[in-house]
């Protein structure tokens, strides 16, 4: 079997756990979806003769020589996961270029002086129990991993549960020391998540560092009655004290200049003609400043608690600056190619705390928007960005050692 080109990989993912309804991608950590994205990733590592291992919580990493004996190397990659009704770009774009541009390197007939690695993470968007950034929080030891296990779907299933069905061992996670070790940078491609590169008329970017942001979970009690019978001055309605947060939510973003997003909710019990017992609301609030984004938090937690509700932090990850090095390196190389920073989380923000040398390249997204079906990379940005990326790691792995 001889390795796919850019357009075969990009054709092959296509149709894989897409809602022909909306054009939306539906990939959940552990799904049967999921499973085949994994099997393909596991393929095109094989046609490439790429040595094929996974770590403790199921990360794959495709070894182009051996990081043990050779490295610590340098890895390409990104996720092939996505939200609900996600685009076809956010993840699966860094996964396919990096296999794009080893086969450049190859076809270059470069001879990379260390281990060049390609990497799938798992669960990036936590789309299904909650939590981004599984895969790399767990095996770097910034998600304990009894917390990973215990972490439930929309459906009550853990994730203990939900791997053991998908044939893996959820006692088995942790940190993994071991597979970060060979790991010396990480170089994730990534379709940008905004329209800078649109508007300065540009394919390709370096990026510079992740926003601080965070989510959290707003809880608002209420009396369970019913909607007939009981009068409005007697109700004590869940529903409408979240609704007034969410409100609120919104108006304290706007005056500290963040981003805050309530894009999930969930109502008990959940009958048209009851009065909700409870009500629960998950933001998602991020910003340049870190105090400008706990300053929302504050004002969120203020209203809730007049409603009587609670404001509950479930995670939290400061400003993360790529290696400024390297993101330099990488500019000089790309000729002086915009910087950008971003407000999305992604795993090389993780391996960047943990320590490794790790930056990323963005590929400009027309229409701007992601998480969402509307989310584009014309092919022949998506080629420029496979091109940067072979340039870097050429750059990074040529020379004498
Ligand atoms: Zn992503």
């Amino acid at each position: 079997m001889s390795p796919s080109t850019f357009q075969a990989m990009w054709a092959a993912l296509s149709p894989v756990g897409r809602d022909a309804r909306t054009g939306g991608y539906r990939r959940f950590a552990w799904s049967p979806e999921d499973h085949q994205l994994r099997e393909w990733f596991a393929q095109e590592a094989t046609a490439r003769g790429l040595e094929l291992t996974e770590d403790r919580m199921g990360n794959q990493w495709a070894w182009w020589g051996d990081p043990d004996t050779a490295g610590p190397g340098l890895v390409l990659g990104s996720h092939l996961d996505s939200v609900p009704d996600g685009g076809a770009y956010d993840g699966p774009l860094g996964v396919v270029s990096a296999l794009a541009a080893v086969d450049a390197l190859r076809g270059a007939g470069h001879r990379p002086n260390r281990p060049i690695g390609v990497a799938n993470f798992v669960d990036e968007e936590g789309a299904r129990f909650g939590i981004a950034l599984v895969g790399s929080r767990v095996i770097t030891g910034l998600l304990d991993a009894d917390r990973a296990r215990s972490l439930t779907d929309g459906d009550g299933i853990t994730m203990a549960e939900a791997m053991r069905a998908a044939g893996r061992d959820p006692d088995a996670i942790g940190p993994d020391p071991e597979t970060l070790r060979r790991v010396g940078t990480y170089v994730e491609l990534h379709v940008e998540q905004g329209r800078a590169l649109a508007d300065l008329d540009a394919p390709v970017a370096v990026g510079t560092d992740i926003w601080p942001h965070g989510r959290w979970r707003i809880d608002m009690p209420g009396e369970a009655n019913h909607a007939g019978t009981t009068r409005l001055a007697d109700r004590r309605d869940a529903v409408l004290g979240l609704a007034g947060v969410i409100q609120g939510t919104r108006e304290a973003a706007e005056r500290r200049g963040c981003l805050a997003t309530v894009g999930k909710v969930a109502i008990e019990p959940g009958g048209v003609n009851a009065i909700a017992s409870h009500a629960t609301g998950w933001l998602d609030a991020r910003g340049a400043n870190p105090d400008a984004v706990r300053g929302v938090i504050q004002d969120v937690t203020a209203m809730a608690r007049a409603h009587g509700g609670e404001v509950h932090e479930e995670s939290w990850t400061p400003v993360t600056e790529f290696t400024p090095d390297l993101v330099s390196r990488m500019r000089e190389v790309l000729g002086g190619i915009p910087a950008l920073g971003t407000g999305a989380g992604h795993d090389a923000g993780v391996l960047a705390q943990y320590g490794i040398d790790a930056a990323m390249l963005f590929v400009r997204n027309p229409t701007g928007v992601s998480h969402s079906p509307a989310e584009l990379a014309e092919e022949a940005d998506c080629l420029a960005g496979v091109h940067a990326l072979a340039a870097v790691a050429a750059d990074l792995t040529g020379g004498e050692r």
